[in-house]
Order: structure tokens, then sequence, then C-alpha cells
């Protein structure tokens, strides 16, 4: 009977390791192939279209398996890593012609979505960051690190919200959690994310490393867990994982979910096209640093007015030296990425040409401090002080490494002649043997008097003589010795040729064998000062966004946005919107005024559809963003208080994707406005209690607006087409009525993008109609209806309906519903406890009625 192949020591091997890491592909190590066996080659084989066969297939039990060439493992890797999957990979770890018995291996990395260091084109801008959230008694403990660029920074977090803001924020793909994370927890974390359960243990030196400057025993368990989760994938130290940086949440500009998504910050959901963003526009780096860090500032701006003015101040001060500003881009320029380069010396896959891209950039770093000391302005006094040229690690790199090293490490070919004496001794061997050889092919012609006769050298023989068929005669037998025949030559050595070879080969040899020793010990010598090149790496890529914020506000004529503390107001003359503007060309583009004194915290912008109301909303709130993060701002002149959080609600397209109704999603939406705005908040509603029937969405909108100016006092854009609540404008003292002007040119109606103060024209849907064509009677008939309607109830309506003749007009809108006392809307309303209840309670309630109609 065959052997079960389940049971052969190889599978028993192989079985062992899966076992370990049951959610992961294994990639299992045999001769030059990674393969992958049983579910996970089925998996496998479709997800990277490979074939399937199987182990043993004439057995009872054949194995499915399939299997990747190992020169071409990390395309697969890739494929499934973006499918959002972890592999293991699991090496031999000894040759296996000199093994006795199985062959050793052992997994030597996890890869994961978070973890994954292989930077693909077009991303060298973007960070990958790793999360990690505890959770703790209605707190979030909350970490995340980039392990190519070493970055970790923690916080805890005191609400769901700001949780799923911070997650929303970094765009992480992949969160670590406690062993036992609850399910309400793996509910709120997934989502699209991969959960990765990290048991709890003792912290190990470089986890206890990382986190000790961090006083709160929550974020310390945190940044621990990750660094354990990290330590456990990677299997390697790391050693350019900084130690964690406490942040608050509550320093930086907040927003939530929608404001991320809608106001095309870093992606357009709508066209989908990467140049329509604010990003895209404000992307003038020069380094992929710089590019990384100018996404981070536009997802976090800053609150503080100090921290905000000094990067204005910077901006100004490269806006107004140009040719000081265009030497600093050509240095910049040729600044490699020294982040990830200072974690490839870390994590050990350094090769001599980043080591020379490392020197090449640090080699910029004078010239950089000189073009800082010319600016002659105290804006880059610190700065220019502060820069370190790390010129140690230069000069060494310089004295060692060869300009222009060969990619692999282990061939020779990467030192420095003078480096160091013993490589230079048996280089020197090596190249005298080799002039020996080439002396000897001359002699040798001369004295056989064979003029064709060649020296040369391949793998099989090493060095001999060739000498071809006609000159055979001439040959001195007995000197040369025959190895080889040829059809048209035969091949010769001779005692003296073949310990000249022994020579070289032993030299060249013990040659790469140093290299490769040298090599590692130069890379050590770096990684001593990765603290140093990190914080080179910062300063240098906030230099770069701050040429670019310079660089952008030139060319596209923005202003310095004058911010104050203490007052709310808002002061904006000709503000654009700084991606339609640049997508639409500056000519198309009609700048609007935001004015909001001390006596306005809302405008309630009334206008028909596509003339430009939302454009106008998410404007505002770009300004805001590129004020707050230092950059300046597309209008003629602006003066803005800093807020604290903005809040959106703005389309609903991609909530309707995920299943929700969109009147649920704004509702909720609106109740996070609600109830986490402050008077330093920035609130965006667009068309609020569309996704639902009429006179309810109106008296909700309506609500909300009230609650918002009577309770909250954040500074409110809110647009609206239920023109009958321009008349709140009498009822709420700091609501203003504005419009979106339009005007009639050839029989058609042209929207003029222009904000204008008061309401919307009230018979704009009988205008259309009279351009449309339709007939003069009925149009005449619509006007009266009209003004019946007007006089009699809308306008009225709107202040809050309190007394008895109010509700009673409410009879207008619609006829008295004729329903029995039993019916369960009414039964619900009676018991309803309306003193009791929350705004979100009342909506509960509504949302509950609604399905009873
Ligand atoms: P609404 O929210 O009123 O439906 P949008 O704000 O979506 O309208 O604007 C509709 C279109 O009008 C935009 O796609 C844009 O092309 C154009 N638009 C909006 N505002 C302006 C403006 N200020 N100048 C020029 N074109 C504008």
């Amino acid at each position: 009977m065959p052997q079960k192949t389940s049971e052969t020591p190889m599978m028993q091997q192989y079985q062992a390791i899966k076992d370990q890491y049951p959610d992961a592909f294994l990639f299992y190590r045999i001769g030059d192939f990674y393969e992958l066996f049983n579910d996970d080659a089925i998996k496998g084989s479709q997800l990277l279209e490979l074939t399937l066969t199987a182990r043993n297939k004439s057995a009872d039990d054949p194995i499915p398996m399939c299997g990747v060439p190992h020169h071409a493992v990390q395309s697969y890797i890739d494929v499934l890593i973006d499918h959002g999957y972890k592999v293991a990979i699991c090496e031999q770890m000894e040759d296996p012609k000199k093994a006795v018995g199985m062959v050793k291996r052992e997994v030597i990395q996890l890869v994961t979505p978070g973890t994954t260091m292989d930077v693909k084109a077009g991303e060298a801008k973007s960070n990958n960051y790793l999360a990690a959230v505890v959770p703790d008694k209605g707190q979030y403990g909350f970490a995340y690190a980039d392990l190519s660029t070493g970055e970790l920074k923690v916080a805890t977090l005191t609400s769901k919200f700001t949780l799923q803001n911070e997650l929303g924020a970094l765009g992480s793909k992949e969160v670590v959690v406690p062993e036992d994370l609850a399910e309400d927890d793996a509910k709120l974390l997934g989502g699209g994310r991969l959960l990765s359960k990290q048991p709890a243990s003792q912290p190990t030196a470089e986890a206890s490393y990382v986190s000790q400057d961090l006083a709160d025993p929550l974020a310390k368990a945190t940044a621990v867990m990750l660094m354990q989760y990290l330590l456990a994938t990677q299997k390697r130290s790391l050693a350019h994982i900084q130690k964690a940086v406490f942040y608050q949440p509550a320093n930086y500009l907040e927003m939530d979910q929608d404001a991320r998504t809608n106001l095309d910050i870093l992606k357009n959901s709508r066209t989908g096209r990467k140049g329509d963003t604010l990003l895209a526009i404000l992307d003038a780096t020069k380094t992929a640093m710089g590019g990384r860090l100018l996404k981070q500032w536009l997802e976090r701006p800053l609150l503080d007015l100090g921290h905000i003015t000094a990067r204005q101040d910077q901006v100004q001060t490269l806006l107004d030296h140009f040719f000081e500003r265009s030497e600093l881009q050509d240095r910049l320029t040729k600044v490699y990425d020294l982040e990830r380069l200072a974690g490839r010396v870390a994590y050990g896959n350094v090769n001599g040409r980043d080591l020379i891209q490392l020197q090449t950039s640090l080699d910029q770093v004078p010239a950089l401090q000189d073009i800082l000391a010319k600016l002659d302005d105290g804006s880059f006094k610190d700065l220019r002080a502060e820069l370190d040229p790390v010129a140690d690690v230069a000069g060494l790199i310089r004295r060692a490494v060869e300009p222009e090293p060969p990619i692999s490490i282990t061939d020779g070919g990467v030192i420095m002649r003078g480096y160091n004496a013993q490589l230079d001794q048996y280089r020197d061997a090596m190249q005298n043997s080799k002039q020996w050889i080439a002396d000897l092919e001359a002699s040798e012609r001369e004295a056989t008097g064979i003029h064709n006769l060649r020296i040369r050298y391949n793998k099989v023989f090493g060095y001999y003589i060739e000498v071809t068929n006609s000159n055979l005669a001439k040959v001195p037998t007995d000197r040369y010795e025959r190895k080889q025949t040829l059809t048209n030559a035969e091949r010769f050595i001779t005692p003296a040729l073949k310990e000249k070879e022994t020579l070289i080969l032993e030299a060249e040899e013990k040659s790469t064998a140093l290299e490769y020793d040298l090599f590692q010990e130069i890379r050590e010598q770096v990684k001593l000062q990765i603290g140093r090149l990190q914080k080179l790496a910062a300063q240098l890529a906030s230099l770069d966004v701050l040429q670019s914020f310079a660089v952008v506000a030139e060319a596209e004529h923005y202003v310095r946005p004058v911010m104050h503390a203490g007052s709310h107001t808002v002061t904006i003359h000709g503000g654009r919107h700084p991606v339609v503007e640049h997508v639409l060309g500056a000519q198309q583009y009609i700048p609007n005024d935001v004015l909001m004194g001390d006596d306005t915290d809302m405008l309630l912008i009334t206008g028909p559809n596509m003339s430009g109301k939302s454009t106008y909303m998410r404007q505002l709130a770009l300004i805001v963003i590129m004020a707050q993060a230092g950059s300046f701002v597309p209008a003629d002149d602006a003066q803005l208080p800093v807020f604290d959080q903005i809040f959106t609600r703005i389309g609903a397209a991609d909530d309707l994707a995920a299943g929700q109704s969109t009147f649920m999603v704004e509702m909720m939406e609106a109740n996070a406005a609600l109830a986490h705005a402050t008077a330093s908040s920035l609130v965006l509603f667009d068309e609020i209690g569309r996704g639902t029937a009429t006179y309810d969405g109106m008296a909700l909108a309506q609500a909300i607006i009230e609650y918002l100016h009577d309770h909250v006092h954040a500074k409110t854009l809110f647009s609206t087409h239920y023109h009958e609540l321009t008349a709140l404008s009498d009822s709420l003292p700091k609501l203003r009525n504005v419009h979106v002007g339009a005007v009639e040119q050839n029989g058609t109606l042209v929207f003029l993008h222009k904000m204008l103060p008061g309401p919307a024209d009230k018979s704009y849907g009988i205008h259309v109609a009279k351009l449309a064509g339709l007939p003069a009677d009925l149009l005449s008939r619509a006007d009266t209806i009209l003004t019946h309607l007007e006089s009699s109830s809308v306008d009225k309506a709107a202040p809050v309906p309190e007394t008895k003749e109010a509700e009673a007009q409410l009879s207008l809108f619609e006829p008295e519903p004729v329903r029995p006392k039993n019916d369960p809307v009414i039964k619900k309303l009676t018991a309803f406890d309306l003193l009791a209840a929350t705004p979100m309670d009342a909506m509960n309630l509504i949302y509950d009625l609604q399905k009873h109609l």
C-alpha cells in the first residue's frame, strides 16, 4: 500500500508550521519554489491564477498544491495582500544538500496588509498605517505606525465618534486588537478592515523601549501591543521604529467621515480622478517625504494660532524670495526618501545604491543651510540652526561605497579602494594575477609563433589556452596539457597557469566575503544614527511642504488669511473653490464672498439645483482646512477664526451603496453634528430633510436649524429647496438668507453662481415654465395659486407653530388626516413624553411613525 502523503515527514513539518499561521497563506519553500498546499492551494490558485496540481496524485488522498517561483514571489505576495490577506513566508533554514533528514524550515516573516513594506510605483507619497485599538470602559487606546518610515503615534480616544474619525483619517487596512475583543467593538472596527488579534504577552525590551515615554497606561498598553505585533510578524529587530509620541486628536481640526469623503481633500469620490482633489492642487512637493507630510497636514489641520502663523510666516518668506526658493527646490529634488532609506537600513535590506542615495541626500543639507541663511528672516532661524547634515554618515559612505555600486551586495564591487587595506591587498593580488595572465598570452604567442593563441576563462575549466586547429602543429606538447577538443580548436592548460588561477579565485572569494562583511559593518554604523536621519527627514519634509505652499500660492493667486482668536467672525471676499476653479479654469469661476460677522451664525442658502449651493459650502470648508494647515487660500482677502471641528452632510451616494436608507444616514450625521459641534465649529448641511416626505422633511430641517441657532451657535451654512424656511430670518436673529442669482438670457435661465443677499425668487418654477413656453393662461393661473398659498399659510407657518392658530394653519398644507383613536401612530404620539425627549428621540419617533403611514 502506498504511504499516505499526509503522513510523509515533509507534510508533517508543513502541517506543524501551518497550524501556527491558520489565518495566513503559507508560502512553503521547496528548492526554487514556494509551494501552497490544501485550502491555501485551492484558494491561492484562483486568486493568483496558478495551475492547481496535486502532490502524489496516485495516492489515496492527493494533496492540492500550487507553486510560485522564488524570484517572482513578491508580485504574488502583493496580490494576496491587496486582497486583504496575510502571507507567511517559510524558508529553508539550511542547505538541503547538507541537511541530515528533513530540511529545517521556519517562517521568517508574516506579511500583512498593514505591514507590507513594498512601496508600489505611484504610492511613494502615501503612508501605509497599521492601527491598533484597545477598548477600555468606553475609552479607546489608539496607536498607529508606518513600518517603512518608523513613525509611531498613540492617543486615548474618549468616544466611538473620535475613534471612527481617527480610523477614517488614517485609512488603515489593518487594525491590531486584543485577543478578547468584544463583538460590538469588532463590528465597529471592522467594515472593510482586517482585524488582527494579538495575544497579551510580557513586553519585549524593544516594545518597552518604544512605549517608555508614555504616562497613560491605556496608551502604553496599546503602543506595546502594536509593537509586539510588529515584532511577531517581522521577526527581526526594528531599530527604526521611533519612540511612541502621544497626541491629542483635540489638538487638530477634527472632521467627520462625511467631511473627509465629500470635500475631495485626498480623493474625489465623484469623478474618481486623482487630479480633482485638494491634495493634488496643493502638491508641488519635490520629495516623497514632503508628499506624505502634505497629506498628513491636510488630514490634521492645526488649532494652535501660533503654529498656524509660524507656517504662514515661512510660506510668506519663501514667496518673497523667488531665487532662493528655486535653489531650494533644486536641492530638494536631489533628496531621496530619507525616511524610508532609514527604515531599510534598520530593516537590513539596504544595498549599495541605497547608501549612495542616502549620501547624495545628506550632501544637499549644507547647501540648504546656506539658502536658509540667505532668507535672513526670523521664520527659518530655528530650522536652520537645527538642521544636522549628519556629515559623519555622509563621509563614511563617501569613503566606503563606490559611487555607482551594483544592486547586489554579495558579488563585490561595492566597497571603494582605499577603505580597507586587506581588501586592497586581495584586489591587488587579483589584479596582478590577471595582468600576469595577460602577459602570458603575449609571451606564449611569441614563444610558439601562434598569433591567434588566446587565454580564456570559463566556469567549468577555469583559465585555459586555446589554439585553433590550423595551428595545432606548433603547440609545445611538452609544456601544454590537452584539456578539451572542440570542432575547430583545442584547449590546453599549464601548471603555472593553474597556480595563478587558484590565487585569483581565492583572492576573489575572500574579497567578496570581506566586502560583504565590510558592508554589514557600514550598515550597522549608519543604523546607530537612524534617530538623526529621521529627524532630518522630518525637517526636510516640512521645508518641502512649505515651499510647495509658496509655489501654489503664487501660481494660483492665493492670499494669506488673517487668523484671529477670540472671535468667530468669517470675512472672505472673492473666495473660490480651489478644485472647481482648477477644473473650470480661473476665468470661468465666479468668486463669492462669505460674510458672517458676530451677528450671523447661519446662512440659509436657497436657489435652484445646479446653481452652485454645495460648491459654495465646500469652498468655505476647504478654505478653512487650507488656512489651518498653514497654506494660503483662494480669495481676494480672508479673515478667519480657528475652527475646532467641521461637520458636513453633503451628498449621499456612498451611503446608498452601503444599503442604509439615505434618510437614516442623514439623521445620524445630523445628530453627530448636533451632539458634538461647539460655537467654534463649522457645520455644512446640504438639503437636509430631502430624504423623506416633504412636510416631515421640512419640519425636521426647521427644527435642526433652530437647534443649531439656539443651542450650538456654530457657524453654519444650510442649503435648502424648502423656500418656506427663508421666513425663519424673522424669528432667528442670527440667521441670514442668501440665494444664488440667475438671469434670463435668450430665453433660458442662466445661473450666475453668485451669492446674493436675501431669499431666492419664489416664482422661479413658474419662471422656468414660462421659458419652456407653457400657455399664458396656465401661467397666470399658477401665479394666482402661488399668491394664495403664500398669503394664506406657508411663510407664516415657518416660524414655530406654537399657537393653536398656527397649528390650524397646518391644515392648509394637508387635509386633516382622519385617524381612529387606536391608530398606532396616534397611540405612539400620545405616549411620547415630549419634555423628557432628546432631539434624537424625536427623530427616532418620526422615523418609527413613518413606517406606519
Ligand atoms: P447645487 O448644489 O446648487 O446643486 P453645485 O454646487 O453642485 O450646485 O454646482 C453645480 C455646478 O455649477 C458645479 O458643478 C460647477 O460646475 C458650477 N459652479 C458652481 N459654483 C460655481 C462658481 N462659483 N463659478 C462657476 N461655476 C460654478
